[in-house]
């Protein structure tokens, strides 16, 4: 999503997208609190619902219907989403730790992140055992069990799959299972029989939890459908091929999927949190961290310590409720609420045959319509999360029209808010007597316009803490500040330039900073230069100093990553305030002055073959996203694509000799085949079923979604030498759709097309394909030629 029109006053972080902080997405969502900014850290986009899993595995359901899409869900309740893993806190300074970005800081932190069964404890389990959780890493393991179980040469005899714990996850996963693995053969031609399931629990009997009545209804269920149950077979080893308890016993086992009690993941441990010998976040009823106030935790993950709470979904699904108003009121300073969990509830257990029983206290029934009513219930909770008022025309005037009252409106209501804190009122974010003067002053000067410069100790403190490359060439830049920088050209070489500027189109700013820094430097690529230097033009919306510290520490340092690794040095820039965070960059690049290793537009040849090294569709999709009509996993895609540098792309193009590139921006792929194509003085054919797009752009413009800018690229389609015959082609739209730090369009000669191909392939850019050939100027006016 875009940035917020207001300013920020408190950062609400949720790690982990579990049962709990879908809930309390949609909670914020349909009743946001003014100033609060949330943001998810997870990492999985799509977040699996686990009542549904087992039909899922059972073949009952596709990947979607079981997963919700954070990057939607995200996008509609307005907050953040980073794609990463929580690897540590820092509690003392209020910043999480990720795998792969800066420090994430946070006034309030409430973590659901589910549990892991604990292999790490048993022998050999870590490396050949499959662990159930976390789910979305499972499911990479399960497909791939399939593909073995598909391709089981029938000389090795029965293939066993093994499954170590027998709880209700266990049972359902043995079940759903075979039910599905014994469907695969059947459509292979080959016997059912050939898999062997085998059913192992350390505890006397299955089901623990669960009524005699339901353990026994299960027990005749395995036992009909031949799976081995192995009770008191505490598994203390798995060696390859088999799996060994502590008694003395050896079992077959060529799969073994690890369903056992679960804990915390190790970077807990450092945390300093109260932890429960599993590892589990201590909470209070309240959902709160017994040692840390501005910590919450629900689902597996926390540890209930008025009395053990199961393992399960439906507590993680009914701990969002209490979770979200705790959240809130702990932001207002408000007396927390006491969670008070049911004792009895009811458990809705599949066969994996479209069969389910169902157990609450010491009831029991089954049937096919429990089954169905299983499935009614489960589809209805996700229908929560999939289904959401659309945004329609988002860009379009009447709508910033609208944005612009309702940003207005809220401004106010929020500036009345702290206004009354003064007076003593607590109905709103608890700010301190500092930070509502500077959260007054960002509102006036958000609804004044604003254009001042940001305070010099903001500046010096988020830039301080950035480490541009050094290089010998320049004389004076950011390590010893002055009023301008002062580089050298070296000998023989020519200075070429470019600038780039734009409003942020994601609310991630150490992602929009990554994009912002490649695109700018894209030009310097495309022209065969060597980026240089680098200075920014920054602007910030105003709002609490902490707060705009932060955002540009973030996006200045995913701008620095990006220049760092393409060796260019930031020498300076200018930060002012704005209504919109935006963010731009003046960039050198070096290149001989006798001009040998420029790749100009003009120089196409007839014979070329056309070359493109990434995806299009950045522009339909980032419409959607605004829309929340784009799945989580496609914004992520995209985003992977736009960060991915054109450096040894344009190193390898050169090497093979291409004799013209340019890199795809605005003007989208036809608008920049054009510029080349003119003034080379060639045609050009464009093969439309060789066009790499990127995942959801088709649908997208399917859905009658394009960018803002698309209309103005559309003029172009008089270049087209027949648009009539391919204006029903899907893809025909995206010729015109505009690119955000897109990939590298060039000509290379034909017998070397082959091998560049190859090496840009093995650098990365995976996508790369041939999409034409430069034809000799025809008579034809248009100058560009579709084939299918
Ligand atoms: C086969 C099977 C079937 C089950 N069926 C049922 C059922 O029918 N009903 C039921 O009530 N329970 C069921 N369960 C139990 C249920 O899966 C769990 O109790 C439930 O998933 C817990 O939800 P949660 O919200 O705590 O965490 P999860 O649903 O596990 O979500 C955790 C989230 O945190 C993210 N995450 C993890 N680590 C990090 C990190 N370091 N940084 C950032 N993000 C992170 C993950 O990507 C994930 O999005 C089943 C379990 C299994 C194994």
């Amino acid at each position: 999503m875009k940035p917020s029109a207001q300013p920020v006053l408190r950062d609400l972080v949720l790690v982990g997208g579990g049962h709990s902080h879908v809930g309390v997405l949609r909670m914020f969502a349909m009743k946001p609190e003014p100033g609060l900014r949330i943001t998810v850290i997870c990492t999985d986009i799509d977040t699996p619902y686990s009542g549904m899993l087992p039909g899922y595995i059972s073949g009952h359901y596709s990947f979607d219907e079981v997963h919700i899409d954070l990057g939607r869900l995200c996008a509609f309740a307005g907050a953040r989403l980073y794609h990463d893993a929580v690897v540590g806190i820092d509690r003392q300074n209020q910043k999480i730790i990720c795998q792969n970005r800066p420090p994430v800081a946070y006034d309030l932190l409430s973590i659901n992140i589910g549990s892991t069964p604990q292999v790490r404890h048993v022998e050999g389990a870590q490396s050949l055992a499959v662990p159930v959780k976390p789910i979305a890493q499972f499911n990479q393991r399960w497909l791939a069990l399939m593909d073995k179980a598909r391709q089981w040469p029938v000389h090795r005899g029965r293939m066993t799959i093994a499954v170590v714990g027998a709880g209700a996850g266990g049972i359902e996963l043995v079940l759903s299972m075979q039910y599905r693995l014994r469907h695969e053969l059947k459509a292979l031609g080959r016997s059912p029989e050939d898999l062997k399931f085998v059913l192992l629990t350390s505890g006397d009997t299955i089901l623990p939890t669960h009524n005699p009545g339901v353990r026994k209804r299960f027990a005749q269920v395995l036992q009909e459908r031949n799976v081995e149950v192995h009770t008191s077979a505490e598994v203390i080893q798995v060696s390859p091929g088999c799996l060994h308890t502590r008694d003395g016993r050896t079992f077959d086992a060529d799969e073994t999927m690890w369903v056992t009690q679960a804990g915390g993941p190790a970077w807990l441990q450092s945390t300093g949190l109260a932890l429960d010998k599993q590892g589990c976040i201590l909470v209070h009823p309240q959902l709160q961290t017994l040692n840390d106030p501005l910590v919450f935790a629900a689902g597996d993950i926390a540890s209930f310590v008025e009395r053990p709470l199961e393992k399960a979904g439906v507590f993680a699904v009914r701990m969002a409720k209490p979770l979200a108003e705790n959240l809130r009121r702990s932001l207002r300073g408000q007396k927390l609420l006491a969670y008070d969990p049911q004792r009895h509830w009811l458990a809705l257990i599949s066969t994996g045959n479209r069969f389910a029983v169902a157990s609450r206290g010491s009831l029991g029934f089954a049937g096919a319509w429990v089954w169905r009513w299983k499935d009614r219930i489960d589809r209805e909770f996700m229908r929560r999360f999939t289904e959401f008022p659309s945004m329609p025309g988002a860009g379009s005037p009447g709508q910033a029209g609208a944005q612009v009252r309702e940003a207005v409106q809220a401004m106010g209501q929020l500036l009345k808010d702290i206004q009354a804190q003064g007076k003593g009122h607590t109905t709103q974010l608890n700010l301190t007597s500092e930070e509502s003067l500077q959260a007054i002053s960002a509102i006036a000067m958000r609804c004044g316009g604003c254009g001042a410069k940001v305070g010099a100790s903001i500046l010096s403190r988020a830039l301080g803490q950035l480490q541009p490359v050094e290089r010998p060439d320049v004389l004076i830049g950011l390590h010893s500040p002055d009023d301008a920088a002062v580089v050298r050209v070296p000998a023989g070489m020519a200075v070429v330039q470019t600038v780039d500027f734009f409003r942020a189109f994601i609310d991630d700013p150490y992602v929009f900073g990554k994009v912002a820094a490649n695109h700018a430097l894209g030009d310097i690529f495309a022209m065969g230069g060597e980026p240089q230097t680098a200075t920014a033009v920054v602007t910030v919306p105003p709002g609490l100093e902490s707060k705009v510290e932060d955002l540009l520490t973030q996006m200045m340092g995913g701008a620095i990553e990006v220049l760092n690794a393409a060796g260019c040095a930031l020498v300076g820039g200018h930060t002012g305030e704005g209504a919109e965070l935006a963010l731009g960059f003046a960039i050198n690049g070096l290149i001989d002055e006798k001009m040998h290793s420029v790749m100009r537009k003009g120089g196409m040849q007839p014979g070329d073959v056309l070359l493109l090294t990434k995806p299009i569709g950045t522009g339909t999709l980032f419409a959607a996203h605004a829309r929340y009509a784009a799945k989580g996993r496609w914004i992520d895609a995209a985003l992977k694509s736009m960060v991915l540098s054109n450096q040894s792309g344009a190193e390898i193009l050169r090497t093979h000799g291409a004799t013209a590139c340019t890199d795809l921006t605005g003007f989208g792929l036809l608008g920049h085949l054009v510029e080349m194509t003119r003034p080379s003085g060639v045609d050009a054919e464009l093969t439309m079923s060789t066009l790499p797009l990127l995942d959801g752009a088709v649908d997208c413009v399917q859905a009658g979604i394009v960018s803002s800018l698309q209309p103005a690229n559309v003029r172009l389609r008089r270049a087209l030498r027949n648009a009539d015959e391919f204006l029903g082609d899907p893809r025909y739209p995206l010729l015109f759709d505009p690119q955000t730090a897109g990939g590298l369009l060039a000509s290379v000669p034909a017998a070397q097309a082959g091998a560049c191909v190859q090496a840009l392939k093995a650098a990365g850019y995976v996508h790369t394909a041939i999409i034409g050939r430069i034809t000799a100027q025809s008579q034809a006016i248009e100058p560009v030629l579709l084939k299918t």
